[in-house]
């Protein structure tokens, strides 16, 4: 007897031949990838056991269930759900789902779909699931109630409308993991305490000058909950979020909360920093191996601020050696990598991708890859947005934002890192020169024969999409050298295409051959369509892409990276001088 059946999107499930690049296919209009050529590519899905439990599950729901084992009576279960059929019972309580993008307007689907006018692959399967769910629901369990959580949650404030069409009863924002027992119990017995939870969501607005605030929302209809802001349960102390009892897809395992670097377009600013020790990751990479993982994927948004100590951003060395060595001389483990990180710091000090390389054992057949928000190549854009981000170089003043970025590419891509990058189109105050700027960047680094791949992002910024009535068009207003610089992008993903179609993924050779030729063939197929698209927008884009072609300026002081850190170590070894005085 399952009371709460926890599942997950499906599209979550999908390991798309372990080609990093091919993660992007759900995000693709259905029209365009016909079923059979999705389906192969997505494949392998994660296994179910004999009950049909999910063998490996993303860690948003893992959290779930480790909540639950821990804290309540109620039986649950994280199931796959191509068996939903076999758990969905007469005596079944929660239906609880996690997703990540369920209405596929998500920043990368809707560059692709442009703001849901096309149905991406991702919101296909999410809605298939959800009417299944429905199905099962009608004829076992009428009085079940239809819970969706995960970082896709805020689409639904976008679209309150999808809820009830979807059958979903409550869209859970937020971090839950220390109190999701006391509402699932709360919802079984038909009485949610309000006054720890809140029906409504935390939406964070942005002034003028980009400042951050978090404005809380009342919705009438009830399906919102958040965690009351006067909850006596606070946001969670690391030692209040349970450990994982189950695997995780990809070997996740969390190292820490928030970031600390304030971009005046990022939520993640909004959480406080919180670390785990090195102990507390390990228990979780036990728990994967025993599921026959081996990687440890770091779940953060700036590894580089792992136990953070210097206000000036110098990376914390020992404690992420530390955290390496103690996961990786695990016995069993044989790869760890981080999910999100950035690029100063690395700039700042090259050594520390290469410490962990050497940790890692990575080398030319065994790369580390890591998400990097590079956002522009514009400094003025950088100064008014992201200062911190460059920290703890001074940009302008020490040197120009694309010279850190080159600086610090050179180090990952010599350590053997490759860098997934994601770029933002329409931050306020840009211009065309600032455009041109990102442009000249991704050209001049390719140019370099730098390996890294770069995704243009519009409105990327969650907040500033909440609350608004009319989704925008995303490709009707873009100025020419907007067009230019997606092309150009997408140029790049298929230069990377073409570098390691054949190199990577964990298919035999043929298969191999198979999936690394529809990449290869995808990749020239969408740029070839996107540039004949782009170019019918007006002539003046057709110009701009051609400019855009061999455009490789940037920005540059000319800057001495050797000379430059020696000065900043003498001076922040004057400092603590002064300071121990
Ligand atoms: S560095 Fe990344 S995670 Fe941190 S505040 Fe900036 S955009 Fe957000």
């Amino acid at each position: 007897m399952v009371q709460v059946v926890l599942t997950f999107d499906p599209s979550l499930g999908h390991m798309f031949h372990n080609f990093p690049l091919l993660s992007f296919l759900p995000c693709a209009p259905v029209r365009y990838v016909p079923p059979p050529v999705y389906r192969y590519l997505s494949k392998p899905d994660v296994r179910a056991d004999e009950y049909g439990r999910a063998v490996l599950a993303p860690y948003g729901i893992r959290k779930v269930e480790a909540c639950l084992r821990l804290r309540s009576r109620l039986r649950a279960e994280v199931i796959h759900p191509n068996h939903l059929d076999r758990h969905i019972r007469g005596d079944t309580k929660i239906i609880a789902v996690n997703t990540m993008d369920p209405l596929g307007i998500g920043p990368l689907s809707l560059m692709f779909n442009n703001c849901g006018r096309e149905k991406s692959w991702v919101r296909h399967e999410f809605e298939t699931l959800m009417h299944w769910i429905g199905v099962l629901k009608r004829e076992r369990c009428p009085g079940a109630k239809v819970v969706v959580g995960g970082a896709g949650e805020w689409e639904f404030e976008i679209m309150p409308e999808m809820i009830e069409a979807l059958g979903i009863d409550y869209v859970v924002q937020g971090e839950m993991d220390d109190i999701i027992h006391l509402l699932f119990e709360g919802i079984v017995e038909g009485s949610i305490d309000n006054t720890i939870f809140l029906h409504g969501y935390r939406s964070t607005v942005f002034d003028s000058k980009g400042r951050a605030s978090i404005m809380y929302v009342k919705d009438p209809k009830g399906h919102f909950i958040t965690r009351h802001p006067f909850s006596r349960f606070k946001l969670p102390k690391i030692e209040d979020i349970p450990t994982i009892v189950g695997a995780a897809i990809s070997g996740q395992v969390e190292i820490m909360r928030g970031c600390g670097l304030d971009c005046d377009f990022c939520e993640v600013t909004t959480r406080p920093l919180r670390y785990y020790p090195p102990e507390k990751v390990l228990e979780e990479v036990k728990v994967n191996l025993r599921a026959g993982i081996k990687n440890a994927w770091f779940i953060t948004d700036n590894q580089w601020a792992y136990m953070l100590r210097d206000p000036n951003y110098w990376p914390n060395k020992e404690a992420i050696v530390n955290l390496y060595r103690t996961v990786m001389s695990y016995d069993g483990v044989t790869h760890a990598n981080p999910m999100h990180a950035t690029l100063a710091p690395v700039a700042a000090d090259p050594e520390l991708p290469m410490l962990i390389s050497k940790i890692v054992g990575a080398g030319p057949g065994k790369h580390i890859g890591v998400q990097i928000g590079l956002e522009t190549g514009s400094d003025k854009l950088v100064q008014t947005h992201m200062a911190r981000k460059a920290l703890p170089f001074r940009v302008g003043v020490d040197a120009t934002w694309a010279e850190i970025v080159v600086e610090a590419k050179m180090a990952l891509n010599a350590a053997y890192w490759i860098p997934a990058d994601t770029i933002i189109l329409g931050m306020s105050g840009e211009t065309d020169d600032d455009i041109w700027d990102t442009i000249g960047l991704i050209n001049y680094m390719a140019s370099q024969n730098l390996l890294f791949t770069v995704t243009p992002m519009a409105l990327v910024s969650l907040g500033s999409l909440r609350g608004q009535n009319a989704l925008t068009d995303v490709y009707a207003n873009l100025t020419p050298a907007q067009a230019a610089l997606i092309y150009i992008s997408w140029r790049n993903t298929k230069r990377m295409a073409e570098i390691l179609a054949w190199r990577l993924g964990s298919d035999t050779p043929l298969l191999k051959l198979l999936t690394g030729g529809l990449l290869v063939f995808g990749a020239n197929f969408w740029l070839g369509a996107l540039e004949r698209y782009l170019k019918r927008l007006n002539p003046m884009t057709e110009r701009a892409i051609e400019k855009a072609k061999t455009y490789t300026v940037i920005p540059s002081k000319g800057t001495d990276f050797r000379k430059l850190r020696q000065q900043m170590r003498e001076l922040s070894l004057n400092r603590a001088l002064r300071q121990g005085a």
